[in-house]
């Protein structure tokens, strides 16, 4: 089971970050927190605070990214949901044995030095699932 803590963001595809600003920022309201580069992703990533929830705006920074070819199919729009989670590998491997098709059998590094990993959208009943571990700090 993934056993989501809570929803950690909601990722959002778009051609270009400075575009939408004026409406998350005066339609939206939502709060401007960080621009960050995920060169693992080829994306530059906007972070919007709602209470405790991010808005993750993606934007390609290269059009081998796997965001430019989902704006190619797709458009711009949602694109997936996050879940924080315990023990990310130990989730991984829990999916995987129960027959979930996962796209990363891994974590790899993501934003806000999180552990993330996908889990495919065929197996996540068609939305495009993210498991994310946050780093422990001041651990030891
Ligand atoms: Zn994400």
């Amino acid at each position: 089971m993934i056993k989501p803590k809570a929803v950690n963001h909601i990722g959002i595809a778009v051609t270009s970050i400075d575009k939408h600003r004026e409406y998350y920022e005066n339609v939206l309201g939502a709060e401007f927190e960080a621009i960050e580069e995920v060169p693992s992703q080829k994306v530059r990533v906007a972070f919007y605070k709602i209470g405790e929830l991010r808005l993750e705006l993606l934007e390609p920074s290269d059009p081998t990214s796997t965001i430019a070819t989902f704006i190619e199919k797709r458009g711009e729009g949602m694109h997936h949901v996050a879940y924080t989670v315990d023990d990310i590998e130990a989730r991984l491997a829990d999916l995987k044995a129960r027959g979930v098709r996962l796209i990363d059998e891994q974590p790899r590094p993501g934003a806000h030095h999180m552990q993330i990993a996908f889990l495919h959208p065929k197996s996540s009943a068609g939305v495009l699932t993210e498991l994310c571990e946050p780093p422990k700090f001041g651990a030891g």
